[in-house]
């Protein structure tokens, strides 16, 4: 795969990108007026039908950057009945994020979206999908089950994203991606986006995409550009007091903590709620109603505070967050890059505070060798922790890895014509 480092110039506007007077419109009224570095990048090269690798996380304006292309080149329903551009997310909260985003993008043209997650009774899905529906954006376990049942047919489909892929492969979705791609037709375009691209990554994207070209908007760079990022040492039994102090003293205007575990998620949650006003919780164990509505008063501004595991936590896109608080360091390097990402976000300031206690050293470590960058020091009287953080000395190459899979043969992908230009709706 050749690399290609980010754009440095940013193209002036959305018409320079070769798009329709309709999207040029619909981008107008979702407010956007220049297209950022990631859109700039990936719109014209997956307009050409070219595969491509996308290094980039939330808050970049990834997912415009996938959907802008695929609503300029789908098929009207009578040259392609079936879906025909299905989006692969990892958890149900961006499922929905990016169907919003299609719909956004798509006003003016009759285009039917469909998002496909567990948690839902799977009877009001299939209805939509029976009624016909051009995207359909979901979590694998959910669309391989619609996949199953023939709910869902994948015969059309001629774009496949896999958004925040190496997420997916954290949490195990590995197997249920290849299945599903392995039922869409060869001659697909593929486009991956992913915060990080591990080996894991690399060796999906040479089995199943077709010469890839890699487009690098690594999270790094923005982590440094607009994020503050301090530590606290702090004895494990006063973290919880700590957090008090700190959100006192910072008064954030919205702020995520974020916690290892759902039951310890739960727990600061109670705790914090006994002290603070506005406060909520989002993790894996509560019901997919109240994961909505939480989402929903966060994104609204109405809560100030929210309590998150990383999997949920991960691609919250609320633009009013001053603050992230990593109660519990993460328990992957990538997993710090995702949550510091959710503050900073479009070019606006953040800081973000990690509490790492005496034995947890060796993970700031890592986590400054991820990030490429030392974490400042901060500190809060009285809540010295009895011994500074023992460090590591470890080449960042054998740090933070995801274990070694095997290696597999290449894909025996069909090669591909040139891709035309489709029509849009
Ligand atoms: P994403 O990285 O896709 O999660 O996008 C982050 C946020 O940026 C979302 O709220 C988008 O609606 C917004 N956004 C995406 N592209 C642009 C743009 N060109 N100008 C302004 N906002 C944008």
């Amino acid at each position: 795969m050749a690399d290609t480092k980010p754009a440095t110039q940013t193209p002036a506007r959305f018409q320079d990108l070769g798009l329709s007077k309709i999207m040029l419109a619909s981008l107008e009224q979702a407010g956007y007026q220049q297209p950022t570095p990631i859109q700039a990048g990936l719109i014209p090269k997956a307009l050409d039908g070219l595969d491509v690798v996308g290094q980039a996380q939330t808050g970049t304006g990834k997912t415009a950057a996938f959907v802008i292309p695929i609503l300029e080149q789908l098929m009207s329903p009578k040259q392609a009945p079936g879906v025909q551009a299905l989006i692969l997310v990892p958890t149900r909260e961006l499922a929905v994020q990016v169907r919003g985003e299609v719909e956004k993008l798509s006003a003016g043209r009759r285009i039917h979206c469909v998002a496909l997650y567990g948690g839902k009774p799977i009877r009001g899905q299939i209805e939509k999908l029976r009624r016909g529906t051009q995207v359909v954006v979901g979590t694998p376990g959910r669309v391989l089950d619609h996949i199953g049942r023939r709910t869902l047919v994948l015969d059309d489909v001629w774009c496949v994203v896999l958004d925040e892929a190496d997420r997916m492969l954290d949490i195990g979705f590995r197997p249920d991606i290849e299945k599903i791609l392995r039922r869409c037709p060869n001659d697909r375009q593929t486009l991956l986006l992913s915060a990080t691209v591990p080996p894991p990554i690399e060796r999906l994207a040479q089995r199943y995409m077709f010469e890839p070209e890699s487009l690098n908007f690594s999270p790094t760079e923005i982590s440094v550009e607009t994020i503050e990022q301090f530590y606290f040492t702090v004895d494990a039994i006063r973290k919880f007091d700590l957090l008090v102090r700190l959100l006192e003293r910072e008064q954030p205007r919205q702020a995520i903590i974020f916690c290892r575990t759902k039951r310890g998620t739960q727990k600061i949650y109670e705790r914090l709620a006994k002290r603070m006003p506005s406060v909520d919780c989002i993790h894996g164990d509560l019901q997919q109603s109240a994961r909505d509505r939480v989402m929903s008063a966060f994104r609204e501004g109405k809560l100030q505070l929210l309590v998150a595991t990383d999997v949920v936590g991960r691609g919250i896109d609320v633009s009013g967050i001053s603050h992230i608080i990593n109660f519990d360091t993460p328990q992957f390097c990538d997993d710090y890059v995702h949550r510091v990402g959710r503050t900073g976000r479009m070019g606006r300031e953040g800081v973000a505070y990690t509490f790492v206690t005496t034995e947890e050293g060796g993970e700031l470590t890592r986590i400054e060798q991820r990030i490429n960058r030392l974490l400042k020091r901060d500190e809060m009287p009285g809540f010295e922790a009895t011994a500074p953080p023992t460090p590591i000395v470890t080449p960042a190459t054998a740090l933070g890895q995801p274990a070694v899979e095997k290696p597999q043969p290449p894909a025996n992908l069909a090669r591909r014509p040139p891709r035309r230009h489709r029509r849009a709706l």
